[in-house]
């Protein structure tokens, strides 16, 4: 597809839908909306667009189809896959303003919010009320719900309550053509022709933007508690992550730490709460939370034997909120931890939860062959390990080519074997599309990109992401 720039006459034209305030062309805006979290990478859009009503998005994307301008979608910038990359230029459509949490309806147990409200906030005031919305990726704090809906994200809770695609009722969308669509009903269960819902949940920008958010909320739980688990040896953490299941327990968070990982982010925020003998090579996270304490005690120390019978060292039980907080803020900051200690390239693979073992002494066993160190963390509960392959001193022509490329594929390969998938909740966006094939038919590919252009018959919604 060969895509237009945008020449004077269109720039005026979206001054005139949004207002000359909400345009940018300076250099510094472009250059702040031309990166995400992904890597180091930069993109420069033509210009920057923050519209403030389903309407004016609407106007702005009828003139990008006439004009065939790419249109970029972007919520806080926190994606991991580069997904709010304007990879071909054109707009950036900024969901900013859209910032209102509309309704929070006690009666029904469901919220509307726009894509603009930040996670945390949302969840703040929701829990104000005694309800509670369990999706929360590590970037809660500054992450959209936009951005969650678009790339169905997860976080610690999901392992007991589910991702985001398990609380989203309905949307609203305006499609890439300009119309303005529900995509459901705002019901529990809803069995009325295709589940459009669940299509644009996790559809990265590509099939239409979402401009009102309707949420299902559960009760809060009233209590819950945490210990860390230091185990002698990476793959036997990674087997007592099943074991706990099997037992016949479901905890609301179980998260895994290598080594490096807890180490890196302890020093990056300067906490001295955990001391990390030097035989200890993997930590599990683990939470449970409910309304009985009592019960909530008799399971914390269930788990605890379970994982006793693996090489493990002392248990740390927080003790109080305040050791709690530490202990996930530790959780929360090792992405930035490890972004701010090495160059590295994030792999986001999620197997089953009992395969984990093998797929950890299989990517260390790849980085042996390929000459790579990497540091693995994530929702172990769920099977989704983040792997963070580290650069140290690969050559840059390696790094940035066909060799790193090779030892992903490798990766994702043994994902695919072990009856995994190359994405559990940071998307395919940018940087693993090269990978799809691994996971997906000629025909699987093709029927995707079918209904792509059924949304989109010009494709200028977020062009360049999710396929070849
Ligand atoms: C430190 C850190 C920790 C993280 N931890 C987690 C984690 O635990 N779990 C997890 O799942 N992810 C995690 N992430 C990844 C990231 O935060 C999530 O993918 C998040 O949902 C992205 O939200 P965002 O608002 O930043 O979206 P952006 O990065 O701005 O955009 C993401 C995608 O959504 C599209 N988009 C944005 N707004 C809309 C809209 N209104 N309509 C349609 N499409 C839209 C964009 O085009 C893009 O494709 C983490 C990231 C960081 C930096």
């Amino acid at each position: 597809m060969n895509y237009n720039k945008i020449s004077p006459e269109i720039l005026s034209s979206l001054k005139q839908i949004v207002g000359n305030d909400f345009v940018f062309t300076d250099k510094e805006k472009l250059e702040y909306y031309g990166k995400d979290e992904t890597e180091d990478l930069l993109f420069i859009p033509e210009v920057v667009v923050k519209p403030n009503t389903p309407q004016q998005i609407s106007d702005i994307l009828k003139l990008a189809n006439k004009h065939i301008i790419p249109v970029t979608p972007r919520a806080a910038g926190t994606g991991l896959s580069g997904g709010a990359l304007p990879v071909m230029g054109g707009i950036i459509l900024s969901v900013e303003s859209f910032n209102k949490i509309l309704e929070i309806n006690e009666r029904n147990l469901q919220a509307t919010v726009e894509p603009g409200v930040i996670n945390e906030v949302f969840q703040n005031a929701v829990a104000q009320k005694g309800l509670f919305y369990p999706p929360d990726p590590a970037s809660k704090g500054s992450c959209f719900m936009g951005g969650n809906v678009a790339e169905n994200s997860g976080g610690p809770k999901c392992v007991k309550y589910g991702v985001t695609k398990d609380y989203i009722l309905n949307l609203e969308v305006v499609l890439p053509t300009g119309e303005i669509i529900y995509t459901g009903a705002n019901t529990l269960k809803n069995s009325t022709g295709y589940h459009l819902t669940q299509l644009m949940v996790g559809s990265e920008g590509t099939l239409g933007i979402v401009t009102k958010i309707i949420v299902k909320l559960i009760p809060l739980p009233k209590h819950n508690l945490l210990m860390l688990v230091p185990f002698r040896n990476t793959e036997e953490a990674c087997m007592a992550v099943s074991e706990i299941f099997r037992a016949g327990y479901t905890p609301s968070a179980l998260e895994f730490m290598e080594r490096d990982a807890l180490d890196w982010v302890s020093k990056h925020v300067q906490s001295s709460v955990v001391k990390l003998a030097d035989d200890i090579q993997a930590h599990l996270l683990i939470e449970v939370d409910g309304n009985n304490l009592d019960v909530l005690m008799h399971d914390m120390e269930a788990i605890s034997e379970v994982v006793a019978k693996f090489n493990i060292g002392e248990i740390l039980f927080a003790e109080s909120q305040a050791q709690k907080d530490e202990l996930w803020k530790l959780r929360r900051k090792i992405n930035e931890a490890v972004k701010a200690t090495a160059i590295s390239k994030e792999q986001d693979t999620v197997v089953q939860r009992a395969e984990l073992p093998q797929l950890i002494k299989g990517i260390k066993e790849i980085g042996k062959r390929y000459n790579f160190r990497s540091v693995c963390y994530g929702h172990a509960g769920d099977g989704n390990l983040h792997t963070r392959i580290i650069k140290d001193n690969m050559p840059d022509e390696q790094w940035n080519g066909e060799h790193i490329k090779k030892a992903i594929a490798e990766i994702f390969g043994l994902c695919k074997k072990l009856g995994g998938t190359i994405s559990g909740e940071h998307g395919i966006g940018l940087v693993q599309k090269e990978y799809m094939h691994i996971m997906f038919s000629e025909k699987e590919i093709e029927l995707q990109k079918q209904i792509k252009k059924v949304f989109d018959p010009n494709l200028i919604l977020n062009p360049g992401k999710i396929f070849v």
